[in-house]
């Protein structure tokens, strides 16, 4: 990595990270009320990006006051709907016009490369805001015709409220900072609630940047709220007596513990939790397709996806062919930093992954799992938190590897002989979030979709993503669906009214 390729942060960026980053509670920047703060590194070397408040218990609780108060007394819930609307839209032209800010800071906080920053993260996030923007105005309830048997004779009319569900905590991972912020924020905000939002403690700058536009839009105080700190930060959120749902994308240990906080009030909960994604490629495929497809399912995002095709799975007439082109991809991925201009891959996100998924590739290289490539940390980037992309051969069901969320770039490859062995193996584990199918017969491609347990499954592609097209899992993967219309049954309850007509 010669230094000549690596971009410098624009001066917006260097500005915002040297300036006094603060949490936003009640449409003020304030401080934690420990004072304390906690350093935020750059994954690609290690070093000290800047500092962010380490937001305690006692800010959640300031957080949660103003949202309460911002929902029952301020003036957003008096806003007609299409004002609600044209807050969106303007919120999603603000991150439009700072679309390079988003995408550096996206790249130096969580190491992916800068160009899949510019042309994915932030442009779904705008594309986002602008579908919630435009569904403000079209939630609505329905009539309905009753008989009520017991009052003969009696008239009645029924109809429904969608009304929204009040003050929402929502915790969010770092695989995509902006993106995962924005996938619960959208359609909060455009059901009418408030929001207090933790991001992950690795990757908190683009939420308090996205702070910045809330503000700027001129979202009400308090209507949106921004807590940085760690997992108990997170922990005080859950389970506090006044926020009425938590919403949650991450590791299904903490969507255990999600679930036990709720308990208290019984809040309404809702989990995008891990996953073990299949591929599946049949030997009718297009095997070039499948090949580069399957290596970028697993490889996008270094792997860092909850919905990563994790698995390979091929029907053994291709098998040998099919996992040794996906091998030389892999090979042939150029690792950096997010901010070099010839990156394919950075660094993982933080030590703490970086040793997590070196553990399991030890695990598979213990259990006697062959690495086709990689195979662990690259020669002569130490500095950072990288690892190479690594393809496992001929893995079995039982092995560590197949069976648990990695959530880096490792991929394990095994051969199936039919149909019914592959939607078996597909679903032989405890996850069920996404699939993908490679295929050039409509008829298997219908059979394995409708076979597997997941929320998602792609034909013929993998990671395809749209604010109109439901996600979420089946199983240990959690529950509720993000983006679409489906989304709005978790942030909207409904209200019976029943009049009788004398
Ligand atoms: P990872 O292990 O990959 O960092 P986590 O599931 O631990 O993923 O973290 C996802 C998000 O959940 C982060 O914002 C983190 O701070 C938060 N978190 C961690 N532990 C808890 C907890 N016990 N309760 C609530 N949130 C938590």
């Amino acid at each position: 990595m010669t230094e000549a390729t690596l971009l410098e942060p624009c001066k917006d960026v260097k500005a915002f990270l040297n300036s006094d980053l603060k949490l936003l509670i009640n449409g003020q920047r304030v401080s934690s009320a420990s004072g304390e703060t906690f350093e935020v590194l750059d994954p690609s070397n290690n070093s000290v990006l800047t500092r962010v408040p380490k937001g305690g218990s006692e800010d959640i609780d300031r957080a949660v006051r103003a949202a309460r108060n911002a929902f029952e007394t301020g003036p957003w819930r008096k806003l007609t709907v299409s004002e609600r609307g044209k807050l969106l839209w303007k919120l999603a032209d603000l991150i439009e016009r700072d679309l390079e800010i988003f995408a550096q800071l996206e790249s130096l906080d969580n190491g992916k490369p800068l160009a899949i920053a510019r042309a994915a993260d932030v442009p779904l996030t705008i594309d986002h805001f602008r579908y919630y923007a435009g569904l403000a105005t079209k939630i609505h309830g329905e009539t309905l015709d009753i008989s009520v048997p017991y009052a003969p004779g009696a008239e009645f009319f029924d109809f429904t409220l969608r009304e929204p569900i009040g003050v929402v905590g929502q915790i969010i991972p770092w695989n995509f900072p902006l993106l995962m912020a924005t996938w619960k924020l959208g359609v909060a905000l455009a059901a009418g609630n408030c929001v207090v939002l933790k991001p992950a403690e690795q990757t908190p700058l683009s939420a308090l940047k996205l702070g910045d536009l809330f503000v700027e839009a001129g979202f009400p105080a308090g209507v949106v709220n921004i807590v940085t700190g760690f997992g108990d930060t997170g922990a005080a959120l859950a389970e506090h007596n006044d926020v009425d749902k938590v919403a949650f994308t991450g590791s299904t240990e903490v969507g255990h513990k999600i679930v036990q906080a709720s308990a208290g009030n019984l809040k309404r909960v809702s989990l995008e939790l891990g996953g073990k994604s299949p591929s599946i490629v049949f030997a009718d495929a297009d095997l070039e397709l499948a090949a580069q497809g399957v290596a970028n399912a697993i490889f996008f995002n270094h792997g860092q996806c909850c919905c990563a095709g994790s698995r390979l799975m091929v029907h053994s007439k291709v098998y040998e062919e099919l996992v040794e082109r996906v091998a030389d991809t892999a090979k042939k991925i150029k690792l950096g930093p997010g901010m070099a201009s010839d990156t394919d891959m950075g660094p993982l996100v933080s030590r703490e992954q970086q040793e997590r998924v070196l553990k399991y590739i030890n695990s598979g290289l213990s259990n006697g799992a062959e690495a086709l490539a990689g195979g662990g940390i690259p020669k002569g980037l130490d500095a950072g938190c990288y690892i190479s992309p690594t393809v496992f051969n001929r893995v079995t069901q039982g092995m560590q590897i197949v069976q648990e969320e990695i959530f880096g770039p490792v991929l394990a490859a095994s051969p199936f002989e039919d149909l019914e062995e592959a939607i078996a193996k597909g679903n032989d584990t405890e996850f069920g979030l996404a699939a993908s199918v490679w295929t050039r017969d409509i008829n298997k491609a219908h059979k394995v979709a409708k076979g597997l347990k997941a929320g998602t499954v792609w034909v013929n592609c993998h990671n395809i993503f749209d604010a109109n097209a439901p996600f979420g899992g089946y199983k240990k993967s959690g529950y509720g669906r993000e983006m679409s219309l489906h989304a709005l049954e978790m942030y909207t309850q409904v209200k019976n009214v029943i009049i009788q007509i004398h």
